[in-house]
């Protein structure tokens, strides 16, 4: 039967390198016989555009109905002044948390021949395959209750919830503990277990869904440390997992040890390996329609999808090894260029792709 794959290019550079993670997914399909067809809509920006809210009834059903969501990026100054209600972001965190994804995958891969682009030093970071599993649907982005109100002596005040179920730790420790085991067999688990009740749940249960893996050796971090490790020494760590805003602030950490928001894809999971795939960064307005963004994470976004939605890691793979061949090649796009190298466009950097997986 053939998989339904729906593609939502989004604004700014978004149809750009849609546009060359197309033509790679297309060849795959063909190569591999994947059966695989693609249909097009429109979120954030463009859906307000057409239908006037950022993720339209029809979209959010063709979503669901999809096996895979393939998204660029959304947001750009032209909706920068609507009404904040129908924002493009909203959009976006309205099908993934309609959609249950509850799991955000966000590797940092540093490819060798990129090195150079890292603000650490080289011997830090080279080889750097780091996998942050994160919360994304509960913790305190979504907790309530939540207020900000004037006290009786005129002081403002706020505060925040950070709420965690026992299930909903236990399934994303499970994305972790899995995702280890078809890696290095290492899982890091970070919370503030001394200081929040709900990290002290987390590391509890955690520990009990350990017993289940035997063969993933299980360590626990404080977020502060975590943070600290992650540029004093971030090769110490395979996978780790954790809430949804430490995963936040130390999965843009870790990608910036890459050097480069241009070369990071990302996937968010439900519960049944269903995804939506989409690189790192946003929309960049600043270079659009230039023809000069960087389409590897999004062509790599296609290789996520094919090996946890699809479990087609050969096809995975010959994607990965096609982009490192193109910078093995000396081709770069401006985010990655560097004295010696060849920079090129959007579309040279697509076609480079597609003709190194034709060769492999
Ligand atoms: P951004 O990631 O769009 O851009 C940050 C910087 O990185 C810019 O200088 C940009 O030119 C550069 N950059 C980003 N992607 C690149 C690529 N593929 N190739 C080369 N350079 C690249 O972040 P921002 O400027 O803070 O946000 C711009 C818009 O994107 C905003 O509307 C924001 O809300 C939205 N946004 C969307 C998403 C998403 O769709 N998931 C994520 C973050 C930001």
């Amino acid at each position: 039967m053939s998989k339904q794959i729906l593609i939502l290019p989004g604004d700014g550079i978004g149809p750009e390198i849609m546009a060359e993670a197309v033509k790679v997914l297309n060849l795959v399909n063909d190569k591999y016989e994947l059966g695989f067809e693609l249909s097009f809509d429109d979120l954030g920006g463009a859906a307000i555009d057409r239908y006037g809210v950022p993720l339209a009834d029809e979209t959010l059903a063709r979503a669901r109905a999809a096996d895979a969501i393939l998204l660029g990026a959304v947001g750009g100054p032209k909706w920068d002044k609507i009404d904040p209600s129908i924002r493009p972001e909203r959009g976006l965190l309205k099908i993934r948390s309609q959609l249950g994804l509850f799991a955000n995958l966000r590797p940092a891969i540093l490819y060798p021949q990129l090195a150079d682009a890292s603000s650490l030093k080289p011997e830090v970071v080279a080889g750097l395959d780091i996998l942050i599993v994160r919360e994304l649907t509960g913790g305190i982005y979504f907790g309530s209750p939540r207020e900000s109100r004037v006290l009786e002596n005129g002081e403002r005040m706020a505060y925040d919830t950070l709420p965690y179920s026992e299930s909903e730790i236990r399934r994303i420790a499970r994305v972790g503990f899995d995702m280890a085991r078809v890696r290095g067999s290492k899982l890091c688990s970070v919370d503030k277990a001394n200081v929040l009740a709900s990290s002290q749940l987390w590391r509890a249960v955690v520990e009990e869904v350990a017993k289940d893996y035997p063969d993933v050796e299980l360590s626990h971090m404080y977020v502060d440390n975590a943070a600290m490790q992650l540029v004093r020494a971030p090769k110490q760590f395979d996978v780790m997992v954790t809430d949804n805003m430490f995963g936040d602030i130390l999965s843009d950490e870790a990608s910036m040890l890459t050097g480069s928001i241009g070369m990071l894809p990302s996937a968010s999971l439900d519960a049944n390996n269903k995804g939506m795939y989409e690189p790192c960064h946003g929309s960049a307005p600043d270079i659009a329609g230039q023809g000069i963004a960087n389409p590897l994470a999004t062509i790599l976004s296609v290789s996520m999808m094919l090996r946890y939605s699809f479990s087609q890691s050969q096809a995975a793979a010959a994607i990965e090894q096609a982009v490192s061949k193109v910078l093995d090649q000396g081709l770069r796009t401006g985010d990655i260029h560097s004295v010696g190298t060849t920079k090129v466009g959007t579309a040279a950097m697509g076609d480079a792709v597609v003709e190194a997986l034709r060769s492999l």
